[in-house]
């Protein structure tokens, strides 16, 4: 286990204010990492530990949480020290006391200004990873070359190392093959993206605010982030109503919104196996049938 003590001493040193007596608490809910309300000096943190190779996970969710921030569109926690101690890596960040969803309305029009954040070129700084898996950001002009690429092509080949079956694959690879079927008259701009946009990684703050968090940033197709919250539930029509009248969603966001999910249920497959493939594969062929 961790030594608090010696954290909340990391922790003073880094915000330059004393932090007496650190007390843990394990919070229930993450995916990936053990999570902990950390209350010091009469103020509260939220600190997510894994194994010490992970710290380089951490850095990049460091890194995506300050360039959302940075945006000031939406509100997420301000990252504030990354580290290893011992066998353990963490993060430590802003405690919010999420309650809720906020409304359709306010987080459209939150999420649309942090889509109005554009980049010259698609991708990131650096990698980062979506769930525990490695995603490559590596900066490309073209989005159908990274999308053909970095996202499908990638998860493609960690699913032939694990496993997948033969049939998938050559399907996989017949559908990058025809990526421009999907983009006839359409070049998104590089819109900065939370990059994991399931209903697990949003909430509203005391106040209602809508707060995005545990981020896997890039510059992308706006609509891979809109895809991605019709996935595992739906937003609903008020929030797709409120967030069209700020950004137009274009007509073919309907054919792409599978081809931009494969991505995730792909990485599910990968990550847990399960159905997930069999899901893959069921998407990718009614993509190749539509074109
Ligand atoms: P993991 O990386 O393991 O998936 P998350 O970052 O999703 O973990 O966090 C786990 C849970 O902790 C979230 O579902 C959310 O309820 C809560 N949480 C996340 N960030 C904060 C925060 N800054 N303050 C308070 N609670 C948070």
């Amino acid at each position: 286990m961790i030594d608090w003590r010696a954290l909340g001493e990391r922790l003073a040193e880094a915000l330059g204010r004393p932090l007496d007596s650190p007390r843990a608490t394990p919070l229930a809910g993450g995916d990936i990492n053990r999570a902990f309300r950390l209350d010091a000096g009469g103020e509260r943190f939220f600190v997510k530990l894994n194994r010490a190779e992970r710290e380089a996970m951490f850095d990049a969710e460091q890194a995506g949480l300050e360039a959302l921030r940075t945006s000031a569109t939406i509100r997420v926690p301000e990252a504030i020290l990354v580290g290893r101690d011992g066998a353990q890596s963490f993060i430590v960040m802003e405690y919010i006391e999420l309650g809720g969803r906020p409304a359709p309305e306010r987080f459209a029009a939150d999420l649309a200004a942090l889509h109005g954040c554009c980049a010259e070129r698609y991708g990131f700084a650096g990698d980062n990873t979506i769930g525990s898996t490695p995603q490559p950001n590596a900066w490309r002009d073209d989005w159908l070359a990274f999308w053909r690429e970095q996202r499908l092509g990638h998860q493609l080949e960690l699913g032939a190392r694990r496993g997948f079956d033969a049939r998938l694959l050559a399907a996989g690879a017949r559908l990058q093959a025809c990526l421009e079927r999907f983009f006839v008259d359409y070049r998104p701009r590089p819109a900065l993206l939370h990059g994991d946009l399931w209903s697990g990684n949003q909430g509203a703050d005391a106040a209602g605010n809508p707060v995005i968090f545990d981020p896997a940033c890039y510059y992308g197709d706006h609509e891979a982030d809109l895809a991605m919250m019709e996935l595992f539930g739906h937003p609903g029509e008020r929030f797709f109503a409120a967030y069209r009248e700020i950004r137009p969603i274009d007509p073919g966001y309907a054919r792409r919104r599978d081809l931009y999910n494969l991505y995730h249920v792909l990485n599910h497959a990968n990550l847990f196996g399960g159905g997930y493939a069999a899901q893959a594969s069921q998407m990718i062929d009614r993509l190749l049938a539509q074109i």
